[in-house]
């Protein structure tokens, strides 16, 4: 199934992304991981790409197919394009086509810290160009509510934007954001030029201080005052930085739905625990906005 048609028969969807397993351990490592989250009740599950990564390595469409295949939960494979030539995109694609995933997260990448790239693509929107010629794929986009952190300014990032979604994409998901008016804002400029593609807002539960450095170098997040106060409060006590971090997320997704936020993609760091609590405390709010 394409998350297109998900996008078309719920008023309100709701998804996971999870990541495949590190460095050289198998995927049998995170089967129990795949199968709580699985059991959550997620319209999909998107599965991370590592950049740069072997295709021979690559676990991306494994872990896709374990939640398709075994869960029975439609999966979105993402898929990355810098630094990777056409051969080995075909490698992924036919991988992809034989464990009948349908649905890919098309990406460019991140520029490696070297600065060195290579490969027969540079953006995002050719990726996209070239999965349509390969196959009948459901194609979802990413997007920035500050900006990319490469581009001159959100103008800008936004006008690249409309690239990608000329190019035909079903639907986009946000970078994470941790304030909500930057969100709301983003909206508007995005129809302010046209875009009126479906979005989903991209919640990350800020559970430790080491989340909050890899915000800051990866993708520069504003983070709020009300933020970094709890933080500073609870640096360390793990529990209740835990704790406060899983309640800011579902804050900050009531607010979303409250205002009439069609859509939302949870970064569950392959965490059940944090993932099932903000479940647990957003099931009657999703019933009801569902209904
Ligand atoms: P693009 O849309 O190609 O944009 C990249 C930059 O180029 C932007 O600054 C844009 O403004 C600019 N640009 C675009 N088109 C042009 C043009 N024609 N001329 C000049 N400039 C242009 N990374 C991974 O490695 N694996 C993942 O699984 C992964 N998942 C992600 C999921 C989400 C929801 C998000 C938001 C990001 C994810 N990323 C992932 C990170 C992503 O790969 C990086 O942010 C990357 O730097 C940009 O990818 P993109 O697809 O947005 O690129």
């Amino acid at each position: 199934m394409k998350i297109k048609e998900i996008f078309d028969q719920k008023k309100v969807v709701f998804s996971f992304e999870v990541f495949p397993p590190k460095g050289g351990m198998t995927i049998e490592k995170i089967y129990n991981t795949i199968e709580e989250i699985s059991s959550l009740g997620g319209d999909y599950i998107s599965v991370t790409y590592g950049a740069g990564g072997s295709v021979r390595d690559n676990k991306t469409c494994e872990v896709s197919s374990l939640i398709k295949n075994k869960h029975g939960i439609e999966a979105l494979s993402h898929l990355t394009c810098i630094n990777s030539t056409k051969n080995n995109l075909d490698q992924i694609i036919n991988q992809l086509k034989d464990n009948n995933i349908e649905n890919i997260l098309a990406l460019r990448g991140d520029i490696p810290n070297n600065g060195e790239i290579y490969g027969d693509f540079k953006y995002a929107y050719e990726l996209i160009n070239y999965l349509k010629e390969k196959g009948n794929f459901g194609i979802a986009s990413a997007c920035y509510p500050e900006g990319h952190y490469q581009c001159e300014n959100i103008d800008e990032d936004i006008k690249r934007l409309k690239e990608k979604v000329d190019s035909g994409v079903d639907y986009l998901i946000t970078q994470l954001f941790l304030d909500n008016n930057i969100f709301y804002n983003y909206i508007d400029k995005l129809n302010k030029n046209g875009i009126y593609t479906p979005i989903e807002a991209g919640i990350m539960p800020i559970i430790n201080k080491k989340q909050i450095e890899t915000i800051n170098t990866l993708c520069g997040a504003t983070i709020p005052d009300k933020f970094i106060k709890i933080i500073n409060k609870y640096e360390h006590d793990k529990e209740a930085l835990r704790d406060a971090g899983i309640a800011y997320a579902v804050e900050q997704i009531v607010d979303l739905l409250s205002s009439g936020v069609k859509a939302i993609h949870l970064y569950t760091m392959n965490n059940p625990y944090v993932a099932k609590k903000i479940v647990e405390n957003i099931s009657s709010i999703l019933k009801s906005v569902n209904e």
